[in-house]
């Protein structure tokens, strides 16, 4: 038992809580850190085993196209579609550790945004065919950033639009720039998210609580990961959102020139 000691004097009854609360309060500190440690951990556990099946499936694929066995490579293909989705969810899970533990490496090179946003698009086309998502406002806004990270960010939103408008209704991009910043907006009129809890969408592994979201698979780092991207190139994102008609999501980042200057 540790001494109820406070500033040299032995109270009785105020203090012996005030430890009790001190003592908790590392515990729980103590728990958190272990909690990372453990995401961190499983995560890297997860991911060699699934990258070697991943290589391994890559490989069959291959000799089974060589002697045109189409009925084997359908069946494999219904493999590599949970096996990709398996690997963004250990991929966001060891990147929200590197990121709570300031590991993350970003590179900065000039990126165009225009052609980032119809970069990433393409893909999310190929996987949702008969969706609408049109882009508008092509003009030219360059930022300096990793491609890569900036890519991963709006695929995040688009993917989200998609996600969280169950009747397929038709998602809308839109890339506008001042003097010195651009602004993207991705707008959907999907569920919605209820006023209460729009603040903690961003917070890390939050999920709206109301059932049309919790009907939808996910585990809440979409937007956690989105928003420390989006903050480590100096910029910000925010929401604007109605329930049952939809949110708009905005990214405003620092225009190349501007981001120079700084
Ligand atoms: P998830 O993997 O759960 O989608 P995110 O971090 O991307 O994680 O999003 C956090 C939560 O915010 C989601 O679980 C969902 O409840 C809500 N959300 C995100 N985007 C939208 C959207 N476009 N429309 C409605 N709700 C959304």
């Amino acid at each position: 038992r540790l001494p109820v000691l406070v500033g040299g004097v032995i109270f009785q009854e105020q203090p012996r809580q005030m430890v009790a609360f001190m003592l908790d309060n590392s515990a729980r500190k103590e728990l958190e850190q272990r909690k990372d440690d453990f995401i961190s951990m499983a995560s890297h556990e997860l991911k060699t085993p699934l990258t070697a099946v991943k290589l391994q499936v890559q490989l069959v694929r291959k000799r089974l196209e060589k002697h045109s066995q189409h009925e084997a490579v359908t069946a494999l293909t219904r493999v590599e579609g949970p096996v990709n989705q398996l690997e963004r969810l250990i991929t966001e899970l060891l990147d929200v550790s590197r990121m709570q533990a300031g590991k993350l490496e970003y590179r900065r090179e000039p990126v165009d945004l225009n052609e980032l946003l119809r970069e990433v698009t393409a893909p999310i086309r190929h996987l949702h065919p008969g969706r609408t998502i049109l882009i508008s406002g092509s003009v030219q806004a360059s930022v300096i950033g990793d491609r890569d990270r900036l890519g991963q960010v709006f695929t995040n939103l688009i993917s989200n639009a998609i996600k969280y408008s169950p009747n397929a209704e038709a998602v809308e991009i839109d890339l506008a720039r001042s003097k010195d910043a651009v602004m993207v907006h991705v707008r959907d009129h999907g569920l919605g998210i209820p006023r209460e809890q729009i603040e903690r969408v961003f917070e890390r592994f939050y999920r709206v609580t109301d059932l049309g979201q919790q009907a939808i698979p996910g585990l809440g780092m979409g937007l956690y990961i989105a928003a420390e991207i989006v903050k480590h190139h100096g910029g910000t994102i925010t929401v604007d959102s109605a329930v049952g008609k939809g949110s708009t999501f905005t990214v405003i980042l620092p225009l190349l020139r501007a981001a120079l200057s700084s």
